[in-house]
């Protein structure tokens, strides 16, 4: 192997690109907008850090090349009404749901799918954008599809959910797959804020978890990093969604893991050894959404801050930072001296992360 191309230059590419040197493995992350000619060679591997991607010269030059991995699950999985009808096929539980065509009504989905609906679009939905909740006491916009939704997006019914969790696995060539334990996700407006990994009262559920999404990976002969969102209802689980890459909800292991997500994931698509990762000790994982970068941030003992590059607008992911200390005095007093640090909204999310400490 040569080289492996990345479709997407975001923080996810840059956070491959980053694990896969020490490895000696050239990341080439490829914005969709680029206008060169790629030189590919036979050998090198493209894979991807995103799921939706414009028809442009530099997508068509990755996604048509020979090389370029998982071409067909992708495609399946991109679609929320394929995806949907896959984890069916497959009897993964899922929310009930219905394909919205042209001719539907929203007392329709009322009387299918219940009193609250969440139209979901069928494709390049990320952080709750592309959603409109249906409600059947509510306005008259909420008692409404929007006509161009129509053939456009899915329906759910809404999921009294305990709580979001969600199961990072790995699948190589040969069909060995590896799993990193359950982590738990508190969202603030439809976008990922803390996660914690691992959580002992989830340990019940992994064996759950791992059997759905392996026979999920199995099924599309999936190589790489793959991720599935999960409800937790009682003691079962209900896939919320599946992301075919590393994801947010992963970003802990690259404090508290032997093998962080994307080394795992080059690792797959390179095609070298497989392990099981070690896990070092409970960590917890925030995001920085629309926060101007503090170095103040860096005088907190455990603290490690992962900033993005990217311009600071309101309610855009900027940053992370993991928190991995096995000694709970001290990871309760980091938290302490970080959260005057931070925004308000911060507070109830390091609130919830002590809450679920074990
Ligand atoms: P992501 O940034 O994770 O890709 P997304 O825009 O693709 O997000 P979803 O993950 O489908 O959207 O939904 C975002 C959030 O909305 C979920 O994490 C959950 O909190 C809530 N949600 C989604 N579907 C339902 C449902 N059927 N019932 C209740 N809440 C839901
Ligand atoms: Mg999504
Ligand atoms: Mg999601």
């Amino acid at each position: 192997m040569n080289k492996i191309w990345i479709l997407g230059a975001g923080q996810l590419g840059a956070m491959l690109k980053h694990a896969a040197q020490p490895l000696n493995i050239e990341v080439r992350p490829v914005e969709t907008d680029e206008t060169a000619t790629f030189d590919i060679a036979a050998n090198d591997i493209i894979s991807v850090e995103r799921e939706h991607w414009p028809v442009t010269p530099a997508t068509e030059q990755l996604t048509q090349h020979s090389s370029f991995l998982n071409g067909p699950a992708l495609a399946e999985l991109a679609d929320r009404a394929s995806q949907k009808k896959l984890l069916d096929r497959l009897g993964l539980a899922t929310a009930p749901w219905v394909d919205v065509k042209q001719g539907h009504s929203a007392e329709q989905l009322f009387a299918e799918l219940g009193e609250r609906v969440l139209l979901k679009q069928r494709s390049g939905g990320y952080d709750g954008k592309g959603q409109h909740w249906l409600k059947l006491s509510g306005s008259a916009e909420q008692r409404a599809i929007p006509q161009d939704w129509l053939d456009h997006c899915i329906a759910e019914q809404a999921i009294a959910f305990d709580e979001e969790v969600s199961l990072i696995g790995m699948r190589h060539a040969n069909g060995d797959t590896a799993f990193y334990p359950l982590a738990i996700n508190q969202h603030h407006e439809g976008i990922l804020l803390a996660t914690v990994s691992p959580v002992a009262s989830k340990a019940s559920l992994q064996g759950q978890a791992e059997n759905m999404l392996g026979k999920l990976m199995d099924s599309l002969d999936y190589v790489g990093v793959m991720t599935m969102e999960c409800f937790q209802v009682g003691d079962k689980l209900l896939i919320n969604e599946i992301a075919p890459r590393v994801h947010n909800s992963g970003h802990w292991t690259q404090a508290g893991s032997s093998l962080s997500q994307f080394e795992a994931h080059i690792r797959a698509v390179a095609d070298l050894p497989l392990v099981q990762p070690l896990v070092k000790t409970q960590s917890v994982m925030l995001n920085l959404i629309g926060v101007e970068y503090n170095q103040q941030w860096l005088s907190v003992p455990g603290v490690e801050v992962f900033w993005y590059g990217k311009e600071v607008r309101a309610g855009r992911k900027v940053g992370h930072i993991n928190i991995s200390i096995a000694e709970r005095s001290q990871l309760l007093a980091s938290l302490a001296q970080l959260e005057p640090l931070m925004t308000p909204v911060y507070a109830d999310a390091i609130a919830w992360l002590i809450k679920h400490l074990d």
